[in-house]
Formats: C-alpha cells, structure tokens, sequence
C-alpha cells in the first residue's frame, strides 16, 4: 500500500480522491489555533519514494479521477519535482481530470505566472488557500505566516494562470471581540480576491494548541453558536454578487450550507435570519458531533 506517514488531512470535497502524500506536515506550523501536523517537521519526500507510491496506486486504482497532493503546502516543491510528480501521475492514471493541493501564498509568491500555467496545463487546476480572516488585527493575532494583502494576490496570481482556488476562512477567529469586524473585513477580501469556491468552518479551540491556552486563561472568548451563526450573516451580506461555490458543510459548522453564489445568497441569508431569530439549539448540529 502506499506510504503515509502520520496523520493525513484532506479537504471535505476530496473524500473521492486518491491522497497522495508528497510533503510531510505543514510550512509553517505557526499559526495559534491549529492542531494539524504538530507532530511533524516540514519535509519534501524524496521523489523516487513519490514515484513508487504512485505506481503502487495505478495498480490498485487505476481509474483515479481526481489526485489531493498531502500534507502542507505541495506547491512549495521545486518546479522541476513537481512537474515531474504531475507527469508521473496522468502517466499513472489516464482518466485524472483534476490534481489539487495546500499552498501557502509564499508558495504561490515563489512562482511565476509562467510556472503556474505550466502546473495548470499539466492538470493542476485547484489550489486550497487558507487566509482565515481578511480582518488585519485577527490576522495578527493568529500568528500565521504572510499578511492578508499576500493572501488576496495570492488567489489573483492564481487566476491568472487559469488555476481555481478554494478559499478557507474561519468564523469565530475574531472572538466575542472581533466578531463582527472579521466577518465585514473577512468579507471585503473576499471581494477582491473573488476565489472560485469558498469554506466557511467555525473554529474548534484545541487542546495542546497555544489558543487553547490563551482560550483557558480567559483572554481569549469564543462567540456563541447564534453569534457565530450572525458572523456568517453578516459574511454573506457584505459579498459582493461574484460567482462562487460557498461551502459551510464542514463538520465543524452549526447549519451546513453548501449553495451556489450569487443565485443562492439571499436564501442562505434568509434561512440563517430565521435561525438566529428562533434562537433554538435544537436547529443546530449537536455539539457532541461538531468536529475538525
Ligand atoms: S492553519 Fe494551515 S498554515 Fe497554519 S499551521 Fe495549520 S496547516 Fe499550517
């Protein structure tokens, strides 16, 4: 089988996809609320071990459709490796329509527009960017690498070699403080970076993680289920009418929405307005089954 080392994450919407592992942990690993990968160091593999796991792979699932690059940040390989990783797998696997990946937007700065559209044109159509908050203090205090403004020209490099990006923000980073603040800001962004496909989670506090910490020392207030219901709210609100897919499905989200933007805006802006109006909890998803 193939080799995986530690724990794997993958997007949601790539549960149908065959998860190759090419880097082992996360970039970065700075940022105060994440759990992911803390116990791994930042390592490339070596390329002849890609290789073969991507030769045991054709023979188990030849009919690969779609290949999620794993762990952190695979568009931080050099040029040559990755292109070679990407040669490799349409070689492997005659159907793939579709090869993703994590990128950091250092990642995306360390290519050139030339060198995206040669990874788009070798099947590298969607990149996973996490920019969190468009709110400069939240940003700030999540201690994540790069800036908001690095973020928004990371997704516009993107498009400009024909490349979609999904876009993660998380509701609830600004606190019981910065509720509304990271929701208006968060939104602003989104409006100019204008990604294909967005994923709203709500923020998990960790233990082990230094969030969890500052969470336990009481500096830190997590908004209730129906004020981080009202952050979505307001999000939405203040998008601009782009085309999008909005996504707030994932396991750690009180109401899952997943609609197709601008057509379904004003209806998940509705139902979320009802909800929060009722203020009954047994609308939400149970907290015992809210998970990362
Ligand atoms: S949120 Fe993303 S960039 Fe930040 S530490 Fe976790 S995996 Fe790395």
């Amino acid at each position: 089988m193939l080799n995986y080392y530690g724990t794997v994450i993958r997007p949601p919407s790539e549960a149908d996809s065959l998860i190759l592992q090419v880097t082992l942990g996360c970039s970065d690993n700075s940022c105060i609320f994440c759990p992911a990968y803390k116990d791994k160091k930042f390592k490339i593999k070596n390329i002849r071990e890609i290789e073969k796991d991507i030769a045991t792979a054709a023979a188990y699932y030849p009919e690969t459709r779609r290949v999620f690059l794993a762990d952190g940040d695979a568009l931080i390989i050099a040029q040559k490796d990755l292109l070679t990783i990407c040669d490799r797998i349409i070689a492997a696997f005659p159907l793939v329509s579709r090869i993703s990946m994590y990128a950091s937007a250092k990642a995306v700065e360390l290519k050139t527009v030339a060198e995206l559209k040669q990874l788009q044109s070798k099947k590298m159509s969607l990149v996973y960017i996490g920019f969190e908050t468009g709110d400069e203090d939240v940003y700030k205090f999540t201690q994540k690498y790069g800036s908001v403004q690095k973020n928004i020209e990371s997704v516009l490099k993107l498009k400009q070699a024909g490349i979609k990006s999904n876009v993660t923000v998380i509701l609830g980073l600004g606190g019981e403080k910065f509720s509304l603040k990271h929701a208006e800001n968060t939104a602003a962004v989104l409006n100019r970076a204008r990604p294909e496909q967005i994923a709203a989670l709500t923020l998990m506090i960790v233990k082990n993680t230094p969030l969890y910490e500052i969470w336990r020392l009481k500096q830190f207030h997590m908004p209730d289920e129906f004020a981080i219901l009202k952050e979505l709210k307001t999000l939405l609100e203040n998008m601009l009418d782009f085309k999008c897919l909005f996504f707030s499905n994932h396991a750690s989200n009180y109401v899952p929405v997943s609609a197709r933007f601008p057509k379904d805006r004003q209806k998940v802006i509705n139902i979320l307005d009802k909800i929060i109006t009722q203020s009954d909890k047994r609308l939400l998803r149970n907290e015992n089954l809210r998970n990362l």
